[in-house]
C-alpha cells in the first residue's frame, strides 16, 4: 500500500530496520544518554529555550493533549480555545471532562484565523489558550506567531499542539512565546505510533509544579524529575525511542529541522501543482505543508478513499464527521516523494476516466 495518510505515516528505511531489532532493557546508563539526546535534539528542532524540557510520554499525542490540559490549569483558570475542527474539539473536550473554564473560538472548516477575529477576546481576562498549530482534520495552519503575540500582551499561558506541524511547518517556540508544545511519534517524526512528546518552558514547569493533578499516570512533575536522568516513571515505548533517535540524528545530518520542513513543503507543493486541473477545491484557506484537505466537486469523498484503498493500493485520508462525504485529505508527511504524487494523480486521473471523479 501508498500510504498518503497523516498518520501512521510511512517510515524510511533505517526506522524499520531499527523495528525488527529485539527491544532492550532500558534502566541503563545507555538508553539515559539516547533520551538525552533524544532531549536535545527535540528542543534544538523546535526552537525551545535551553531551560526548557521535554517529557516523552507513552500514549498518543491526545493523552498528552489531556496531560498538559491537566497538569498546567485549574478551574480558577479562564481558557480560550481555538475550535477549527475535530481537534479544536477535542481540547474543549478536555477542558470540559476536567472542569476547566473554557471559551470557544469557532472556525468553520477551513477558514484561518484572523487577527481581527482573534482581538475580540482580547483584555477579556483569559489565562490560557488551546491551539492546535495545524488542525489537521482540515488542514488549516494557524500563525502562531500572530497568536504568541496577543498571548503575551494578555498574559496568557500558550499551549501549541503541533502534533501535525512539527516538521512540517516552521515553527519556533521561543519566537513564537509558547510555553507548552506537543508533538507525536506517528505524524511528521514518521515513526510508529505509541510515543508523543510535550516540550515545557520554565513557567510551565512551574505552573506544573504548582497544581496538585489527580492522575498517576499523567503527572508531568514526576515525568520531569525521572527525565532528570534521562528515564521515565513507567516502561515506555522503548522500541519507538530509538528509532525516534535515529529519525531525529538523520534529520539533523541531513540538515537540520529548516531541510526536513522544506522537503515537506516542496513535497505538497508538487502535489498542490499536479492537481489543478483535477476537479477539487482546496478546503483551507491557509494551508498547512502536512496535508491538503479536498473537496471533490462531483464525488463522494469517502467513495474516493474506498476506490483508492481497494482498487490501486493508496491510502489516503477520510474525514470523520460531518465531513465524511464532502473531504478527504492527503498527507506530504513521512517517505513519500514526488514519484509517489504522481501515482495519486494517475489514480485520479483514472477515477475521472471511469467517471467517478
Ligand atoms: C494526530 C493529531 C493529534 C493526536 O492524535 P492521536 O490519535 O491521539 O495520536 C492531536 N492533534 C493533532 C493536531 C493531530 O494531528
Amino acid at each position: 500500500m501508498l500510504n498518503f495518510t497523516v498518520g501512521p505515516v510511512q517510515s524510511f528505511e533505517s526506522i524499520l530496520l531499527q523495528g525488527a531489532e529485539q527491544v532492550p532493557y532500558f534502566r541503563t546508563p545507555e538508553f539515559s544518554v539516547l533520551m538525552k539526546q533524544n532531549e536535545e535534539l527535540m528542543k534544538k528542532f523546535a526552537g525551545a529555550l535551553e531551560s526548557s524540557r521535554v517529557i516523552f510520554m507513552t500514549c498518543s499525542s491526545s493523552g498528552s493533549m489531556e496531560a498538559v490540559v491537566m497538569n498546567c490549569f485549574t478551574g480558577a483558570d479562564k481558557v480560550l480555545v481555538i475550535n477549527g475542527g475535530s481537534f479544536g474539539t477535542r481540547f474543549a473536550q478536555i477542558c470540559e471532562i476536567h472542569k476547566i473554564p473554557y471559551t470557544e473560538l469557532r472556525l468553520n472548516a477551513g477558514q484561518k484565523l484572523t487577527r481581527e477575529n482573534l482581538y475580540r477576546y482580547d483584555g477579556m481576562g483569559f489565562t490560557g489558550l488551546l491551539v492546535n498549530i495545524d488542525e489537521t482534520s482540515t488542514g488549516v495552519l494557524y500563525d502562531a506567531a500572530m497568536i504568541g503575540e496577543f498571548c503575551v500582551k494578555n498574559d496568557i499561558f500558550y499551549v501549541c499542539d503541533c502534533v501535525s506541524s512539527f516538521l512540517a511547518d516552521p515553527f519556533n517556540m521561543k519566537e513564537c512565546h509558547a510555553d507548552v508544545m506537543i508533538t507525536g511519534s506517528q505524524k511528521a517524526l514518521a515513526c510508529p505510533p505509541g510515543i508523543s512528546v510535550i516540550i515545557v518552558n520554565a513557567r510551565a514547569i512551574k505552573k506544573a509544579e504548582n497544581i496538585d493533578v489527580r492522575s498517576m499516570y499523567f503527572n508531568l512533575v514526576d515525568a520531569l524529575k525521572d527525565g532528570e536522568r534521562g528515564q521515565t516513571p513507567f516502561t515506555p515505548a522503548v522500541g519507538i525511542l530509538l528509532q525516534i533517535n535515529i529519525r531525529l540524528k538523520e534529520i539533523e545530518s541531513a540538515g537540520g529541522v529548516e531541510a526536513e520542513i522544506a522537503r515537506v513543503a516542496s513535497q505538497a507543493l508538487d502535489f498542490r501543482t499536479k492537481i489543478r486541473e483535477l476537479p477539487f477545491e482546496i478546503v483551507a484557506e491557509s494551508p498547512a505543508n502536512g496535508l491538503t484537505t479536498l473537496h471533490p466537486y462531483n464525488a463522494d469523498a469517502y467513495e474516493i478513499f474506498m476506490r483508492l484503498k481497494d482498487e490501486y493500493g493508496i491510502w489516503v485520508c477520510p474525514n470523520g464527521g460531518e465531513l465524511k462525504k464532502s473531504v478527504f485529505r492527503v498527507g506530504h508527511i513521512g517517505n513519500l516523494t514526488p514519484e509517489d504524487n504522481s501515482i495519486l494523480v494517475d489514480a485520479f486521473i483514472d477515477l475521472q476516466k471511469k467517471g467517478i471523479l
